[in-house]
């Protein structure tokens, strides 16, 4: 099988999490051993080469051990995919179908791609003779759109009982952007050093159930809206980290005339520069912390007094804020004692950048990128989604997040969206931006 026939198979796996799964139910893991398997026998010369454990049905983890005694690198990947609404895309989300030059399947993006060309490069390198220098490990995850709870998680602390530790790491994350940041038309490859942390919270009140038709004078929904309305008018402060103020000083340079001197003034000009930068929700997503409020529920019929209301909001973290601090202030801005918040699900850190990023990585994933695109700029920045990564940030100093693969806002939006699809030529530049990278190590 060729390298395209290969990822359109292991596009047709539906490595998906039936929405109300458990995660011990034999039936929805089946896709995911299956997938295991799938890269086994499509992979041969790479698996007779590395070492192979596989932690359960959401984790395999490879080693390929370099010829030097020198440090570690770790690829992660995660072969899970988030669930279609078949109804609302042009073809079978499963089908993986070659159409105008573009291969159309849930996963294409996210990111059965990386995972696929990472292993197909490592193959054909194999199969050259190539011999890594330096210690390569490969983690693959099965539940990275659920937490990676299972999966990253128990690899981290598989490789944290070796006591193996990582030089740098790099996983899914920004991609090449194309007219993605306003004022620059060059494709830029954004190369994410920082990770936002993530908290989800539960706000509820409770009061005495009943009917209806005689509520109380003080309703726990007015009483949690209220609430609502204090946080929505009492966003986080504003604030500029290091790597944004990074990012900001390297676009200002493409960018010229008003906007790039805000751009390369950002600190001097103090709180002008936010309210002049954080006007769409991209940009204040990389300069604060949001609140995004994503579920509200009351009683099951509509004549019946609730005897609890609930709201969850999730929150998005810019280090050095914690999770912690962050509950604090969630709590201070709904102002009333009746509102009870608390964590729902698993709430993590940030993850800060790397002081020294330049001198571990960076160089090589430049070369492999001068080798495959030449001529696109890296831009370190900031990832304000979550990866897989962040359950090893205490084997690493640093870690990148970054695909590289040239996307247009119409095709970013694909992805957990309808109609998910990559362009051959995008799949064809990220085995050979692989490739390099291998050769590099
Ligand atoms: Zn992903």
């Amino acid at each position: 099988m060729n390298f395209i026939n290969k990822f359109q198979e292991a596009l047709r796996i539906p490595t998906v999490w039936p929405s109300r799964a458990l995660f011990d139910d034999s039936e929805a893991q089946a896709p995911l051993l299956r997938f295991q398997e799938f890269l086994t026998e499509n992979f041969p010369v790479f698996h007779n080469t590395a070492e192979r454990h596989v932690l359960n049905p959401f984790s395999v983890i490879y080693h390929l051990p370099g010829t030097q005694d020198s440090d570690a690198v770790l690829l992660i990947a995660h072969y899970d995919v988030v669930p279609a609404e078949k109804e609302k895309w042009s073809v079978d989300p499963f089908g993986a179908e070659l159409k105008d030059g573009y291969i159309y399947s849930r996963g294409s993006l996210d990111m059965k791609n990386v995972l696929i060309s990472i292993l197909e490069a490592a193959e054909n390198l194999l199969a050259e003779g190539w011999k890594p220098k330096k210690d390569i490990w490969i983690a693959l995850g099965g539940d990275e759109e659920r937490s990676g709870s299972l999966g990253a998680k128990e690899a981290a602390r598989w490789f944290e009982r070796r006591g193996q530790r990582f030089e740098w790491i790099l996983d899914e994350g920004t991609p090449i952007a194309e007219g993605q940041i306003k004022g620059i038309d060059l494709p830029l490859a954004l190369v994410s050093i920082e990770e936002k942390g993530y908290l989800s919270l539960n706000l509820t009140v409770d009061q005495e159930p009943g009917h209806a038709s005689r509520p109380p004078e003080n309703q726990a929904a007015a009483i949690l809206a209220r609430a609502l309305c204090r946080i929505a008018e009492r966003p986080f402060p504003f604030m500029l980290s290091t790597t944004v103020e990074m990012f900001f000083a390297r676009a200002a340079s493409y960018m010229g005339g008003i906007q790039g001197f805000v751009m390369c003034h950002a600190r001097a000009l103090g709180p002008l520069f936010f309210k002049l930068a954080a006007t769409t929700p991209t940009m204040a997503s990389m300069l604060r912390n949001t609140v995004a409020m994503t579920q509200l529920s009351g009683s099951a019929a509509d004549n019946v007094m609730p005897s609890q209301v609930r709201a969850v909001i999730n929150l998005r973290l810019l280090w050095p804020w914690t999770v912690e601090k962050a509950i604090a202030f969630i709590k201070k801005a709904a102002a009333d004692e009746r509102v009870k918040v608390s964590v729902y699900g698993l709430g993590t850190d940030p993850v800060p950048a790397s002081s020294d990023f330049m001198n571990h990585g960076w160089r090589e994933l430049e070369s492999a990128m001068n080798e495959t695109w030449p001529g696109i700029p890296l831009f370190p920045f900031i990832m304000v989604a979550t990866t897989d990564s962040r359950h090893y940030k205490d084997l690493t100093g640093c870690i990148f997040r970054f695909n590289p693969y040239k996307l247009k806002p119409e095709e970013l939006n694909t992805i957990h969206g309808h109609d998910e699809r990559i362009s051959v030529e995008n799949l064809h530049r990220g085995l050979s931006f692989y490739t390099s990278l291998l050769r590099l190590l």
